[in-house]
Formats: structure tokens, C-alpha cells, sequence
């Protein structure tokens, strides 16, 4: 079986003790170990701070963006390669793992753009400068700089290659060495980037570190200077948040944890229209692409009463044409959870739900595999607003009026959606939900291609308030404020001109 290493240090090295077993989710075959016992973590993130970060820094803007270009072209040229492995590792069908490797390349080219407007620079001038006094000379300026220690990512199990390349793109283009780390359940996709991207020596020496395996003692290592960007859950977050040093050193971190995402269908939305039925695909896909394992996916259904029973046998009868089994079957439409207790979370979710099981059924399959049916829950409990089933599952609820004032229960989400053609209502439940999210989504069946509410394009910001982690990525130039320190400048104008360039 495969030894999944880390890239730690500018090498490959293999850490000991009891490794966790990875597995196709489909079969249940076991396809590599990977382990970090008795890794230095330490001294990779020493190495990064030493080497990678002032190799990148001593780059400007473009050129650090001609790196992730760089990037995205090995990853091309590797795709089938990696979309085999998300069909193996992730359970993911080919068009869900294409979803995720073509993410990741589109993400990392669309950083390599921005990084061309920003050119010749090695940190970015903030805003006009500022006369401070009567006297001209008595200037400020702010300016962004790129921190030095290293950017350390904890990524989550569903997107391994996109969760990789969203948020090295940002910090290698800001300047700050990375330190990835993929859940390790899925973790081959996220190591076989590493491989081709090391082989090809893209990068500066310990610009891009892998640590696979568990994170043991990664987040007590980190100072003051470095970033933690971390996605995943709620849980995992506090627990990063509450950590000793993470509060004594003020370590700057982002959190991309659950969401309780809704998708509202306006009471001007007749059965059968083109609005209508964009509504129900975007549920049905947000419901089954990659097992409904996505962030971003709808969960919470809300419809006017008027026409809950329309669009109940409507999502039932679209829901019972998807065929659930071993994504490499050409004509599989989901496939499983990824691992064991994903799957068994997902059942207990449903069932804290509560309510009626509209369509699918928790029963186990007969054969090998973390599968379940999608799930269609109806009249489900106030549960539905606390708690995320992070599985092909959505519950459907009526609304009479101020759908905004029931998506708000779910108290932060990363994208909620509405379709309608009502200006008053979409003016009303857009400010109704907006402080609740980090993305409002408005279905239209004029926009050609309509990647849905599901997709994190770069150039939008992505992250959300309270549930959702209180965290912001992407968002174009947006992002890079994470990795970067603002600092104002004050004093004699031609001095600080100067400094400029
Ligand atoms: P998870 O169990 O919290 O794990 C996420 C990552 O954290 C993994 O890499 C995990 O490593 C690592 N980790 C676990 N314990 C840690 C600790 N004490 N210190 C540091 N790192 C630790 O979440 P998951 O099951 O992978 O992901 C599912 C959840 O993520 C869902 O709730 C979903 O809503 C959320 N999610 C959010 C977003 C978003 O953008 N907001 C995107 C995707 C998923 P190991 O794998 O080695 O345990």
C-alpha cells in the first residue's frame, strides 16, 4: 500500500507511529497510510519562515503571480491524473472532481490575473495619501505588507485539491510561505499536487510545505507573525480559536466552519416557469453534487405554502431519477459519503432533524460503501436551524410571509439564495439576510450557465458570520488583506514619497 509522505523542510519524509488508513469511500479498499508521528513540525515551519518567505518576498506582485501560474499549468497537465484520484479517494463522481481540480486551476489563474495589475510592487499602497497638519510636509499613507511567518492551512475533506489551491493562490501571491494541511481521509489528491508541483520545482525552496496526517501539535507552534486559515467544523474551529497561544500571540486567524445555507422561492414564482424550475435544479444539485458534501450546499428549502405540495413531488420525482453507487460507473449520478462516520453523522442529523422522511430512506445499502439516497426532509424540528447534516440533505419548509426572518435562524451562513422576479420581495428578503451571510445569490433564468448558489468563484468573497466562522477568503484583492499587516506611515511627505517608489 502507498506511504502517503509530507513535504516538509524542502523533502519528503515519512513520520511514524499508527497510521490512519485512507479508503475508496465506494468500495471500502484501502489505498494508502499516512501518518505525522514524530514529525518536526517545528523545524518546517522554521524552514519556511527562513527560506520560503524571503525567497517570495524578494519577488514583486507579478512575478509571484507568474508562480501560480505556473501552478495551474502542472496541475493541467496532471488533471485525469487528479481527477482519478477524487473519483478513488473522494467518492467524488467525474464531474464532481472535475468540479474541484478545475476550481483549484481556475482559482490559481484567476490570482496569477489580479497579480499582473498589481506589478512591479512587493506590498500594496493603501488608499490616497493624507495631509495630517497645516503644514503640507505632516503627511500619512497607509500601506499593506506582507507578514513574515508562514501561512498554515487546515483544509477540510471535501474539496482537496480547490481548498488547497484557494488559499495558497492568496498567500503565495501576498508573499508568505505556505503550510498545507489536507484532511487526511482524502488527502491523495492534496499530496499529488505537492508531487507535481516539488518535481517540477515551481516554487522557492520552503515556499509550499505539506504536512499529511494529523496536525499533533501545529497550532501550538505558531506565532505571532503567522496566519492560520482553517475550514471545517464548527467544533474544530473553537477548539483552534481556544487555543493557549493562538490568544496569547493575538495569531491572526480565519475560520470557515458549518452553514445552514436556505434557498427561498418567491410566492410570484409560478409552477412550471423558467424561475421555477431553476429553483428546483439548483436544489437538486446542491442536494447530490459530491454527495451534498459542499459548504455552500442548500440545506434549508423555503417555499410559500401555497406551493409546498407542487415543489414536494416535484424535487421527489427529480430526486428519484438520480442512480446512487460507485462513482467510477459512467452513469452514477452521486456517489458516497467519504468516510464511515461521515456517513453515521449524516444519520444521526437526519434524525435530529425531526420531521417526516418526504423521500429517501436511512436504511444501510447491501453492499460495501459509505452511501445513503439523497434526503428530503418535510416539517422537520427547529433543529433544522441549528444544526448542519453535511450530506445529500435538505429539509423543505413553508413560509406564509418574511422568509428572510426564518433564514436568519440559522444565525450565519456562507450563501443563501433567492428566486423571484418580485422587486419589492427580493429588496425585502435581500436586506432581511444579507447580515447574515457572506454571499447572496439571486437566481435568474437569463443567466446563461448558472453555476448556482453552490459555487465559490474568486473573484466573490467567501465565508460568512456567526455559524459560518466569521471568516472572509477570496473576494479578488479582497483576500489578500488576511496575509498582509496594514500600517500607517506618518511623516515628512517627500520622505514617505519616496519610500514609495
Ligand atoms: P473537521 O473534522 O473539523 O476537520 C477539518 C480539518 O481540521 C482537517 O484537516 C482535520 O485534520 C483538522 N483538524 C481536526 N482536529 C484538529 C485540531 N484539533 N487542530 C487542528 N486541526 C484539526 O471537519 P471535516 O469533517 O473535515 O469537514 C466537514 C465540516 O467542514 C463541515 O461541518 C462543513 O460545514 C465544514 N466545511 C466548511 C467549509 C467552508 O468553507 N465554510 C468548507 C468545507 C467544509 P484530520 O483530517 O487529520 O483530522
Amino acid at each position: 500500500m502507498i506511504q502517503l509522505r509530507s513535504y516538509l523542510g524542502g523533502q519528503w519524509v515519512a513520520g511514524n507511529g499508527s497510521p490512519q488508513t485512507l479508503l475508496n469511500p465506494a468500495t471500502e479498499e484501502p489505498l494508502a497510510n499516512a501518518s505525522s508521528g514524530g514529525l518536526d513540525l517545528r523545524g518546517a515551519l522554521e524552514h519556511a519562515r527562513a527560506r520560503g518567505g524571503p525567497a517570495l518576498r524578494a519577488l514583486p506582485f507579478a512575478e509571484r503571480g507568474a508562480l501560480l501560474k505556473a501552478m495551474a499549468d502542472a496541475m493541467q497537465g496532471e488533471r485525469d491524473r487528479l481527477i482519478e484520484l477524487g473519483i478513488a479517494n473522494g467518492g467524488n463522481t467525474r464531474s464532481d472532481a472535475k468540479f474541484d481540480v478545475d476550481g483549484a486551476i481556475g482559482t490559481l489563474l484567476e490570482y496569477s490575473e489580479i497579480s499582473k495589475a498589481l506589478g512591479a510592487r512587493k506590498f500594496l499602497v493603501d488608499g490616497e495619501g493624507i495631509q495630517l497638519g497645516r503644514s503640507a510636509r505632516f503627511h500619512g499613507q497607509h500601506i499593506s505588507v506582507p507578514r513574515q511567518g508562514v501561512a498554515v492551512h487546515i483544509n477540510a475533506f471535501n474539496f482537496p485539491a480547490w481548498g488547497f489551491a484557494e488559499k495558497a493562490a492568496v498567500a503565495l501571491l501576498v508573499g508568505m510561505p505556505v503550510l498545507a494541511k489536507p484532511a487526511t481521509s482524502s488527502a491523495m489528491v492534496a499530496h499529488r499536487i505537492m508531487e507535481i508541483l516539488a518535481e517540477k520545482k515551481i516554487l522557492p525552496e520552503g515556499a509550499l510545505s505539506l504536512l499529511v496526517g494529523s496536525p499533533g501539535e501545529l497550532v501550538s507552534l505558531l506565532g505571532a507573525q503567522d496566519v492560520l486559515a482553517f475550514t471545517g467544523s464548527g467544533d474544530t474551529g473553537a477548539r483552534i480559536r481556544s487555543a493557549k497561544n493562538v490568544i496569547e500571540h493575538s495569531i491572526r486567524i480565519n475560520v470557515e466552519a458549518d452553514s445552514l445555507n436556505a434557498a427561498v422561492l418567491g410566492a410570484d414564482v409560478e409552477p412550471r416557469s423558467d424561475m421555477y424550475e431553476l429553483f428546483l435544479k439548483d436544489v437538486v444539485r446542491d442536494m447530490t453534487q459530491k454527495a451534498g458534501q459542499k459548504c455552500t450546499a442548500i440545506r434549508r428549502v423555503l417555499v410559500s405554502r401555497k406551493v409546498i405540495d407542487e415543489v414536494k413531488s416535484d424535487l421527489i420525482e427529480l430526486l428519484s431519477t438520480v442512480k446512487v453507487g460507485n462513482p467510477a460507473d459512467e452513469d452514477v449520478r452521486m456517489g458516497p459519503l467519504a468516510t464511515a462516520s461521515q456517513l453515521s453523522d449524516a444519520r444521526e442529523g437526519v434524525a435530529r432533524l425531526g420531521g417526516k422522511l418526504a423521500f429517501g430512506s436511512l436504511s444501510p445499502f447491501p453492499h460495501k460503501g459509505f452511501f445513503t439516497t439523497p434526503v428530503l426532509v418535510e416539517s422537520p424540528g427547529d433543529a433544522v436551524h441549528e444544526h448542519e447534516v453535511f450530506g445529500p440533505v435538505a429539509s423543505l419548509l413553508a413560509y406564509e410571509s418574511d422568509p428572510g426572518r426564518i433564514v436568519a435562524k440559522g444565525n450565519g451562513g456562507l450563501v443563501s439564495s433567492i428566486y423571484s422576479e418580485d422587486q419589492g420581495f427580493l429588496e425585502q428578503v435581500v436586506m432581511d439576510i444579507a447580515p447574515y451571510h457572506g454571499r447572496v445569490f439571486l437566481g435568474h433564468p437569463k443567466i446563461e450557465l448558472s453555476p448556482g448558489p453552490g459555487t465559490v468563484l474568486p473573484q466573490l468573497v467567501h465565508g460568512g458570520p456567526g455559524r459560518a466562522g466569521g471568516g472572509e477568503e477570496l473576494g479578488g484583492p479582497r483576500g489578500l488583506a488576511f496575509y498582509m499587516q496594514r500600517v500607517a506611515l506618518e511623516g515628512s511627505r517627500p520622505v514617505i514619497t519616496k519610500l514609495l517608489g
